[in-house]
């Protein structure tokens, strides 16, 4: 049989990446789609008590206004579940509910209004009981994510594979899917993940060989910002250069709105979405005549409200500064006494040193109004 990542040794090393996006068939969270044709799509999720309404609602729109597509909020219990009813009404994006054991939560959950629930079919229980939201799920014509993880695996599949493998977190996730499609329900998404990247990589890759519904793809438990991010640019980096994953969550111990900016900064890295700015900044050294890390500081607040999808570099000597931020549509760079402004590498201008941050800002501006009038 071909391999479909082209994992066979030398070859490998020749194969242009990123493969091709993988096909999947889509679905729809409210007016967001998922998987087919449509653009990788940011989650989050609330980290507020759900039973604070006001609350809940606030997490949503300052994550929506970083760039989220969708948030997921937890119903612990039925008090939530009814909660659901308002945060649904007041919030600017889709909102998924995650349920976990009980059953009848996720059924409040889908006549108060939520646009997906976000199941485990292994930690629901007896199988009326998930039939019981399936066809609730159907009735209501919204989608059913099956999340899948290494803490909460089939005892049958844990006894067949020894622990929770990628191989058994596949099967597992394959299996529900299954059960769902035999029952004539096909509006899935699927999330496969574990804590560990090699496991999350290598357990999304089975599962796409087995079946084209759409994939979430996200590390659990990632950590603190700085390693979580890293952790799950590693993974998600691997996977959308294999074509897979449609959706991604960045799970940090951090705010919502960090959980965003990253997800929205890695898929801008990889090429695969722009939202905004994209900022460059060098690493600084020797030759550095600016101070780089307070200006690239002040530039990054300053885009973050532009919603244009240009990019912009702060750099730190004129001698190679314009030369190696050629890509980027504006920047600026340092010099003995004054700086540059430059566009794609050619210095158009020449400032002051202290005047460097308000001359991009007039750059930037004269910029997006050119793209905007060419929209
Ligand atoms: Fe050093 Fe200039 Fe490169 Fe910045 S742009 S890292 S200052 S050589």
């Amino acid at each position: 049989m071909t391999d479909p990542f082209h994992t066979n040794g030398l070859a490998d090393r020749h194969t242009p990446l990123p493969l091709p996006r993988r096909h999947t068939r889509q679905v729809r969270i409210g007016s967001v789609p998922i998987g087919g044709s449509a653009p990788i799509v940011v989650q989050s999720m609330t980290k507020t008590d759900t039973h604070d309404v006001a609350a809940t609602v606030a997490q949503v729109r300052d994550a929506c206004a970083a760039g989220c597509d969708i948030m997921r909020v937890a119903v612990p219990d039925a008090e939530a579940a009814e909660s659901l009813r308002g945060i649904v009404q007041e919030s600017p994006c889709p909102i998924v509910a995650d349920i976990h054991f009980d059953y009848r939560l996720a059924l409040t959950a889908i006549d108060a209004g939520a646009h997906k629930v976000r199941i485990n079919p292994g930690n629901i229980g007896a199988e009326d009981r998930v039939r019981a939201i399936v066809d609730r799920a159907g009735e209501a014509g919204i989608p059913i994510r099956v999340g899948v993880n290494a803490g909460s695996l089939e005892r049958d599949l844990l006894a067949q594979y020894g622990h929770a493998t990628s191989a058994a977190l596949a099967e597992s996730a394959a299996r529900h899917v299954q059960r769902l499609e035999g029952w004539g329900f096909r509006d899935i998404v699927v999330s496969i993940k574990a804590s560990d990247v090699w496991r999350t990589v290598e357990a999304c890759r089975r599962f796409a060989e087995l079946s084209d519904c759409p994939q979430h793809v996200g590390v659990t438990e990632a950590g603190l910002p700085l390693t979580g991010a890293t952790k799950s640019a590693a993974a998600l980096g691997i996977l959308f250069a294999h074509g897979i994953g449609d959706t991604l969550r960045v799970s940090l111990t951090g705010p919502p709105v960090t959980e965003v900016q990253v997800a929205c900064t890695l898929l801008s890295s990889l090429g695969l979405r722009q939202r905004g700015v994209t900022l460059i900044s060098c690493p600084t050294c020797g030759r550095t005549q600016v101070p780089v890390c307070e200006l690239a500081e002040r530039v990054a607040e300053y885009v973050r409200t532009i919603d244009t999808p240009i990019t912009v570099a702060v750099m730190g000597c004129v001698v190679n500064g314009p030369g190696e931020a050629k890509e980027a549509d504006v920047g600026i760079c340092g010099g003995k006494d004054s700086g540059g402004v430059f566009r794609h590498g050619e210095v158009v201008r020449r400032v002051p040193a202290d005047r460097l941050f308000e001359a991009l800002v007039e750059e930037i501006e004269s910029l997006v109004r050119e793209r905007n009038a060419e929209r």
